[in-house]
């Protein structure tokens, strides 16, 4: 058995105001209720927009709520003229534990390279934020067997010049794109294998302790019925959710399903 906390995040993406966020962070709370889920079962992190994020933190704050939160994407600057970015500081005081990174819609929408994306992490270890490290192949270097290949190496060139010790507590989330919200979702095999390389290259690259510590997710279209065969690979330590988080009781029986509860 792994020693790894498993970890189920919610990547809302573009979705729910401050007010729908309010809704669906209550929802999942009480919909997880009864499953009596702790810190010693998995882990629960909602990724709202950053206007959500301070009606969030007041939440679950003020309601001690057993769940977490993070940011979908930080700035590589520090604070000054940057207009429309956001500091990882800002979300390091906002209360947040986490921020993806490299999520492979800014990959395409906004041109982040794996030199920016390591910029980035950077940042966000800067300021005590655990970095999700999205890497993932298009259906085209799939089809062409280089998958392996391409995630891993981006997965290195995201990390360059970084120690261990600066990598401590990083995730590593494996989405495939063609995975990603079409309803596709790679075959437990498909996950568990790219988990295994993901690892040996972290052993290789940063020593078997950082390998043995990172949580490496799989995210492409998981949903309450999919999961549990997913995460039984014990390179696979959960999963980055799209589309399945929006509701919360949706996302809720997809944290119970992964713990088996
Ligand atoms: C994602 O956005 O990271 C994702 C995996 O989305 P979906 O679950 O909708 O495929």
């Amino acid at each position: 058995m792994s020693e790894r906390t498993l970890l189920l995040a919610g990547n809302w993406k573009m979705n729910h105001d401050h007010l729908e966020a309010i809704a669906t962070v209550q929802k999942l709370a009480w919909s997880l209720e009864d499953a009596k889920l702790d810190d010693a079962s998995c882990e629960v992190v909602v990724i709202p927009p950053f206007t959500d994020l301070r009606s969030v933190q007041t939440l679950i704050q003020g309601d001690k709520l057993w769940l977490r939160y993070g940011a979908q994407d930080v700035s590589r600057h520090q604070p000054g003229a940057h207009t429309g970015e956001i500091a990882a500081s800002f979300l390091s005081r906002l209360g947040c534990s986490y921020v993806v990174v490299g999520h492979s819609e800014r990959r395409a929408d906004n041109h982040e390279t794996n030199e920016i994306v390591a910029a980035k992490i950077r940042a966000a270890v800067g300021h005590d934020l655990t970095p999700i490290l999205c890497v993932g192949e298009s259906l085209a270097e799939r089809q062409d067997g280089h998958h392996i290949d391409f995630t891993l190496g981006q997965m290195e060139e995201s990390l360059a010049g970084f120690t261990a010790a600066e990598l401590d507590g990083l995730v590593i989330a494996y989405e495939p794109v063609w995975a990603i919200g079409t309803g596709e979702t790679a075959t437990a095999a498909d996950a568990a294998e790219m988990a295994a390389a993901i690892r040996q290259r972290l052993a290789e690259r940063f020593g078997d302790g950082l390998a043995a510590a990172t949580r490496i997710l799989y995210g492409g279209s998981v949903k309450a019925d999919n999961v549990a065969e997913i995460v039984a690979s014990p390179d696979v330590d959960g999963a980055l959710v799209g589309g399945a988080s929006l509701s919360g009781p949706d996302f809720a029986a997809l944290c119970k399903a992964a713990v088996g509860k």
